[in-house]
């Protein structure tokens, strides 16, 4: 299978071929080697945007020309160009899901059952893990080419490399390397050595584990050789009482209780919100595995403590899934260049941290037990050029390593970043005045849209006509090329239409300043948003890439057209809030097709009106892409929303990208994957299909547990993320995760993380809402707390129902899921915008963690008294960090100035009485009466408390991608409505108080 290093590209064309199956033929059709007709239509439409041109007299003229350019129409000649549409046969797909119980097997795979990671019976799975398999460790020793081993600097597009120097300094040729067979003849310890044993500093370790004593180990207990491995740790913590001692943790049987299993009397405590940001719980594992575990920024689980059976699970009510962040962006990330990439056998486990060594020759998977050799290369370690010590190796020592992949990583050879802006350019578009803000900042960051001396970009735009740009080097000027048959697109130039960006450049430029007054006379108002997304979709096929989509409207003409589906009077309906899903499967079926070209397609909606996103928002979940929404968007009349665009779209265009994407997320043996949330398309059982990956893009992912996992005492998690960079490696991100198994319910319900729970439950109410009913998916959530409450009230704190008790570590539980259905997504009575409504839920589908929680739960600040003691320094700044408070109007008091943070939005509420020192030094007026109404910004001004304030506001601000509007609001302005919406322990006209929800939960508890 692997090709010769110089000659990829035959090997990878023979083995795409078969999985492109029925669009593979439209690709091809619409790839280069233009037939003779589009030759001849190009030659006859190229004309300078600037300049009139005649239509050739051959062509009928269909449409008017726009700013001086001419269109024409092509002869019925393109029949052969097979429609992709027509030709797909929709794949299964896993977006869809049965219901809200935990932990049981949802089959939503319509062509099979259920298949272990470590299958490759079925055909297309073996395919499919051919793509993200590479090639066995043993083989690739054999074939191992020249390379040296070296540790990369970061690519591009993230933050700048930030590895010490020994990691990055790449290690000398592989020749100096000591006597290849160094025999592993046992010695007696060194008192050093049995305090460091193999892999990493366990203080406990059994003899098994260490490296002198490898031999005994293996000769010793023949008959377990299959699971010895595990049940090192299984020795290590054999049962409750060794595990309380020797962890200091969890266990009930000891006295002290762990502080997340302290009973919280939930009616009667009512500070529980804490004062700091909640932390992810730490997994109760020794500290050598604490250390080395993942960072729960990139990978978290709902439970902590993994239930050793399904029925333990069951019993606790809790929902057990992950939430990964796998791309984001990181100051520190190793990466390793070698040879040999060294995975199990059996299951193509990546070699981690959790895995254990037998001897120097052998390492024991920790996902399916299978013992692996260890390659010749990997004896030797690049980081500290010593030999024989593979468990000092990085990819060991590190649960988050980046390698760089072999040509056996590829289907094709890595492709060039490719980026098709597809723009609006209606009347409607024009008016928004969206185009100025976009070609701007397409301007400024034209440099460093991440990429390489290959990098293509392209552009059409369309209204009822589509436009393409001819950018080829050599011309003069763009040429504008008009495709007005809509109901059969064709690309009139397919070779020109996305070029060099580096080659082109000047021409680039000369389209971006011209395009925004290009279209200022239309009085087009049509949208022809299907054929042109089918266009891209022609132009992008033989590449792949991104698309960028701007729409300001619904789309009116051609393939994908929509209508209105919003009754304005249901707003604020109680009952039935239609329309939540897609009203036709267009867009669908195009982000499928360009899918399977590795093309994603970002959508930014800006508009006023309802513009059915439900539908528009197919093509960029289904093709790994991204949503951004702007309602009401006016570049003058709306001067915040404009600033958010310009801002967020500079974060867009320069922050890190991978194409070709596949992820992989792989347990131990006996967990088991089913329902996957987040933007991407299911490939095969377990394979997400990323066209495009970025760092702000989040997934989760429910488990259940098919067998017993009694014979551990640790599971594990692997995501290998396998991407092509934007400067054309081929790159593998894994991390690993490792939690400890236990066999008690108080010890699951000690383990849960809330924030994980909560964050998995929005995104299964999501799916909920969408297949059966926004009511349904309510009850739902509330039916969560209940479920998850009376069980652990009947079984571990056999407290009576007349209170109502929480673990310390479900404390925050109930307030979370009152979040969650005053939240857009799941409001009800409340007038809620179905697009506005449909974006939440497309927000909480792909973000991570950490923005989903802001958005679910915002935090408040009093920021009129902001000082010093406990701020944090960042780049040379002080950031104060106040206490958060509540979300209640009992914390507003009419004194002070609070700060709302709710992810996407901040508001600064001002009290009437608030003191004039703070209304004068931070806002910048000399009393509450003159405040503005609407004020967006807080000024510079050269007082301490304004440069606290901005520092802060700063702060809070860089730390995500989308950037927030800020609004000031004033106690008793009309604004505060949505102010105060965001009170979620406040009682609204529709819905309860947290008090009131708490005497609700225990209601229906007691029932
Ligand atoms: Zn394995």
């Amino acid at each position: 299978m692997s090709a010769p290093a110089g000659s990829p590209q035959r090997a990878a064309s023979t083995r795409i071929q078969p999985k492109l199956g029925g669009v593979a033929a439209s690709g091809a059709a619409a790839g280069p080697g233009p037939a003779p007709h589009q030759q001849n239509v190009a030659d006859s439409l190229s004309c300078p945007v600037t300049q009139n041109v005649q239509p050739p007299k051959s062509s009928p003229v269909v449409s008017t020309a726009v700013s001086g350019a001419s269109s024409a129409r092509l002869p019925p000649t393109a029949n052969h160009l097979v429609e992709p549409v027509a030709s797909v046969t929709q794949p299964s797909e896993l977006l869809q899901q049965k219901g809200m119980q935990y932990g049981e097997y949802v089959n939503n795979q319509a062509s099979s059952a259920p298949t272990p990671l470590s299958s490759t019976s079925d055909d297309e799975e073996e395919e499919e893990e051919d793509e993200e398999a590479g090639i066995d460790s043993s083989s690739t020793t054999s074939s191992a080419s020249p390379l040296p081993n070296s540790y990369d600097a970061l690519e591009g597009g993230g933050y700048p490399d930030m590895l010490s120097s020994s990691a990055s300094s790449p290690a000398p040729d592989p020749a100096p390397e000591p006597d290849p067979t160094p025999a592993p003849v046992p010695t007696a310890p060194q008192p050093s050595k049995v305090a460091k044993p193999f892999g990493y500093g366990y203080p406990t370790l059994q003899p098994g584990y260490q490296n002198a004593a490898a031999p005994l180990h293996s000769g010793g207990q023949p008959g377990s050789a299959a699971y010895s491995g595990f049940q090192q740790y299984a020795q290590q913590y054999p049962g409750m009482n060794q595990l309380s001692s020797s962890l200091g943790g969890l266990s009930l049987q000891s006295s002290v209780q762990p502080e997340s299993l302290r009973p919280v009397n939930l009616t009667q405590e009512r500070n529980i919100l804490p004062m700091t940001p909640v932390l992810a719980p730490v997994p109760n594992l020794n500290l050598d595995l604490k250390k080395l575990n993942c960072s729960p920024d990139s990978f978290r689980c709902t439970l902590t403590n993994i239930p050793q059976t399904q029925a333990l699970l069951t019993k606790a009510k809790l929902p057990l899934g992950l939430l990964l962040h796998p791309f984001r962006d990181l100051t520190q990330l190793p990466v390793i260049t070698s040879n040999t990439i060294v995975r199990c056998r059996s299951c193509r486990t990546y070699i981690n941290p959790f895995v254990s060594f037998i001897d120097q020759r052998r390492w024991k998977c920790n996902l399916c037990y299978r013992v692996n050799d260890v390659p010749e290369e990997f004896m030797y370690n690049p980081l500290t050029r010593s030999y024989g010590e593979p468990h000092k190796r990085p990819e060991v020592q590190n649960s988050t390593v980046e390698f760089i992949a072999s040509s056996d990583y590829m289907l094709r050879p890595p492709q060039p970043a490719v980026y098709l802006f597809v723009l609006d350019v209606s009347h409607n578009a024009v008016e928004a005045g969206y185009l100025t803000i976009l070609c701007q900042s397409l301007l400024e960051n034209l440099d460093k849209l991440p990429g390489d001396s290959r990098t293509r970009i392209g552009f059409v735009t369309f209204d009822s006509t589509i436009h393409f740009y001819n950018l080829q080097e050599g011309l003069s000027q763009p040429q504008m090329l008009i495709v007005s048959d809509i109901d059969d697109v064709f690309l009139p130039t397919p070779d020109s239409l996305l070029v060099n960006l580096h080659e082109s450049k000047e021409l680039i430029k000369d389209l971006l300043n011209a395009l925004p007054n290009m279209f200022t006379n239309t009085r087009e108002t049509h949208s022809a948003l299907g054929p042109a997304l089918q266009a891209a979709f022609k132009l992008m096929s033989p590449t792949g890439g991104r698309v960028s989509v701007f729409q300001t409207q619904l789309p009116s003409l051609g393939a994908g057209l929509l209508q209105s589906r919003e009754d304005p009077n249901q707003r604020s309906s109680t009952k039935v809030v239609q329309h939540l899903g897609p009203a036709t499967d267009f867009y669908k079926k195009l982000a499928l097709d360009c899918s399977g070209q590795q093309t994603a397609v970002d959508l930014f909606l800006l508009s006023s009106q309802y513009s059915d996103l439900s539908s528009l928002a197919c093509m960029s979940k289904y093709s790994a892409g991204c949503i951004y929404y702007y309602p009401s968007f006016h570049s003058t009349h709306n001067p915040s929303q404009a600033e958010k665009l310009q801002k967020e779209l500079k974060r867009y265009l320069t922050r890190k990208i991978g194409f070709e994407a596949v992820m992989r997320i792989r347990c131990t043996k006996g967990l088991s994957m089913h329902t996957f949330h987040g933007n991407f398309f299911v490939r095969s059982t377990d394979l997400l299909s990323l066209a495009n990956i970025n760092p702000d893009a989040g997934f989760a992912v429910q488990l259940s547990i098919e067998e017993s996992l009694t014979d551990t005492s640790l599971v594990c998690f692997q995501t290998a993320l396998l991407y092509t960079s934007s400067k054309g490696e081929r790159r593998i991100r894994v991390h690993t995760l490792c939690l400890p198994v236990v066999s008690s319910l108080a010890d699951v319900y000690a383990g849960v993380d809330v924030q994980a729970a909560i964050c998995l439950l929005a995104n299964m109410a999501v799916d909920r809402s969408i297949s059966t009913s926004l009511s349904d998916a309510r009850d739902a959530l509330v039916n969560a707390v209940v479920d998850s409450l009376s069980a652990y009230s009947s079984t571990v704190s056999h407290l009576q129902h007349s209170v109502l008790i929480a673990p310390s570590s479900l404390k925050l539980f109930p307030l979370y899921v009152l979040a969650l259905l005053k939240q857009k997504a799941f409001r009800t009575g409340t007038s809620t915008r179905l697009d506005d409504r449909v974006y939440a839920m497309c927000q909480i589908k792909c973000q991570p963690l950490v923005h989903l929680m802001k958005m679910i739960h915002p935090n408040l600040y009093r920021i009129d008294r902001l000082i010093d003691e406990g701020a944090i320094h960042v780049n040379d700044r002080v950031v104060p960090q106040p206490p958060i408070q509540k979300l209640s109007a009992e914390k507003l008091t009419r004194e002070g100035a609070f700060l709302m943070d709710c992810g996407c939005v901040f508001y600064i509420w001002v009290g009437k009485s608030c003191d004039n020192t703070f209304i004068e030094d931070v806002l910048g007026y000399p009393n509450f009466a003159s405040v503005p109404q609407k004020m967006t910004h807080l000024p510079e001004l050269d007082t301490l408390s304004s440069e606290r304030t901005r520092s802060f506001v700063t702060w809070l601000r860089d730390s995500r991608p989308l950037s927030p509007v800020l609004h000031v609001v004033k106690d008793e302005s009309p604004a505060k409505t949505e102010f105060f919406q965001h009170l979620i322990e406040d009682r609204t006209e529709a819905a309860f108080s947290y008090y009131e929800f708490l005497l609700h939960i225990q209601q229906q508890i007691c029932k």
